[in-house]
């Protein structure tokens, strides 16, 4: 039982539930207690490749399994779905290197999490006795959804339906979804927004649990977004693979500290820096980025979180978030009060604010930093790292980049810096020609390849032929009609 409820001790759970389970019952994240006792050699695990970095790791966090276990899980969860041998490469930009998480199946760095989860999740339902299928439910404003798809697809013993709010998402990510292969894949379009379809989602969870709708009809719920403990344990590796890197070029010494960089929405990918230093990685400090949307830069500063506030829609969209998940795991971790953490998540319920206490706030400041960077800044940082470099990057490596400047203006005796780069600048080419200074002309598939023109940068195989794919996934409905389209496809045996 390593793990339990950032809320209430009491309730605990080995890590195969933890992934199963997803969300502890009272509402909390799973967390381990603390992550410095577990036993684990970070110096050895730098000289692996990532393949065996991954097993390392994530035996190591998740002990249900052991490490012959998590090897084989890997494999499978990775091999020759990556456009490189090590998965996450690093790229040498200025004085700066960028980690490029970008380079798997669907361009987006939800790939790396996205493609270990079901691997994780079909052998925790072995370990814990389960013989339902899982049934996969996820809202998704584009990114998630298709990066969830082409993990679960065809994993025997799982299914996963995705809802994406209808003309919500960009003609890119309609049509990478909608055309999404495997025997277990569905796609639905709800009419409505991101958040009708979120709040659809959670509803049907609720009506299905509260109803007991599906037992006995041998399958189980379960939900791929990243507060899920098998979601953020893979993106701890990339944090050591770019270590490594720095020291195999002679950039480092084994032991000199790194600074990184992170894109943050969720706070997931950021977490996971913390996990690596927490398990003896030397990260100097972790550099929160974010856009317009500043309430985590507000809260890292003040150590008060205020949600109320306007909601931007930027050229970032992956990063439009007010209410920060995985912040709660910090929190935990930071205080080990469960109790605190409680009062706090209670409050941020009921107005939406609470206020850290200053001690906490201080062991804050001792990892993190924070800044943001707004849509204008964004493009320009595309031209002017494009212009200086010759490296094309997206909205979100962007965002990073400007903050890695700010950062590294305000603090003279910084560390070398790593900047994580979360998606590839195909998924995003409106704004990427704009930032190279150039007007976009007709649809976003016209737009990639204006971009291709301009810079010669060559488009992700995945991306390219996706207008002329055929639609598979044609399915669109009311809100209200989500918990009946879930249970006739859970009646039924064969989607195709
Ligand atoms: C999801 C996402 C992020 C934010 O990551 P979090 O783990 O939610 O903080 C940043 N960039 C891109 C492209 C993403 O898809």
């Amino acid at each position: 039982m390593d793990y339990q409820s950032t809320r209430n001790p009491e309730l605990r759970a080995s890590s195969a539930e933890a992934v199963l389970n997803g969300l502890a019952p009272d509402g909390g994240l799973y967390s381990m207690a603390s992550l410095g006792e577990i036993p684990f050699d970070w110096k050895q695990t730098l000289s692996l490749d990532t393949q065996g970095m991954a097993t390392e790791i994530l035996s190591a966090l998740l002990p249900s399994f052991t490490k012959e276990e998590m090897r084989a899980l890997v494999r499978r969860a990775y091999a020759g779905k990556f456009e490189t041998e090590d998965l996450t490469p690093t790229v040498q930009v200025g004085d700066d290197t960028v980690l490029e998480l970008f380079r798997g199946p669907t361009s987006a760095f939800k790939d790396v999490a996205l493609s270990m989860l079901p691997q994780l999740m079909t052998a925790a339902r072995e370990k814990c006795g389960v013989d339902d299928e899982i049934l996969i439910l996820t809202a998704t404003s584009g990114d998630t959804g298709k990066a969830a798809m082409e993990g679960f697809c065809d994993v025997p013993g799982t299914k996963i339906i995705v809802f994406y709010p209808d003309g919500g998402v960009s003609p890119v990510q309609k049509a990478q979804m909608v055309t999404q292969a495997g025997k277990n894949t569905c796609v639905c379009a709800v009419r409505g927004n991101f958040d009708d379809a979120q709040t659809g989602v959670k509803n049907v969870f609720a009506a299905v649990n509260d109803r007991n709708l599906l037992s006995g009809k041998g399958i189980r719920l379960s939900s791929a977004n990243s507060i899920n403990i098998g979601r953020l344990a893979p993106q701890v590796v990339y944090y050591f693979r770019a270590y490594a890197n720095l020291v195999g070029e002679g950039r480092i010494k084994l032991g000199d500290k790194v600074d990184y960089v992170v894109p943050t929405g969720n706070f997931g990918d950021i977490l996971a820096g913390y996990f690596a230093r927490e398990m003896g990685l030397p990260v100097g400090k972790l550099v929160c980025a974010s856009n317009a949307n500043n309430v985590l830069t507000d809260f890292l500063e003040t150590g008060r979180y205020d949600k109320n506030r306007p909601f931007y829609k930027t050229v970032s969209p992956s990063m439009d978030i007010l209410v920060s998940s995985n912040l709660e795991r910090l929190l935990f971790l930071l205080s080990g009060d469960a109790e605190l953490v409680k009062t706090l998540m209670e409050e941020l319920k009921e107005t939406g604010v609470y206020q850290v206490p200053i001690d906490l706030l201080r062991a804050l400041h001792e990892v993190f930093w924070q800044g943001y960077c707004d849509d204008l800044d964004t493009k320009k940082a595309i031209g002017m790292v494009w212009r200086e470099y010759g490296y094309l990057c997206d909205t979100h490596t962007a965002v990073a980049w400007d903050v890695a400047q700010q950062y590294k203006a305000a603090h003279p005796e910084h560390n070398p810096v790593v900047i994580l780069s979360t998606a590839s600048p195909y998924k995003f080419p409106a704004a990427v020609l704009e930032g190279l200074g150039h007007a976009a002309k007709g649809d976003e598939f016209d737009v990639m390849e204006q971009v291709r023109n301009e810079t010669g940068v060559p488009i992700p195989k995945n991306l390219t032929g996706l207008r002329e794919r055929e639609a598979r996934h044609k399915d669109v409905i009311d809100r209200e009609q989500m918990l009946d389209y879930v249970l006739k496809k859970a009646s039924q045996k064969e989607w195709f």
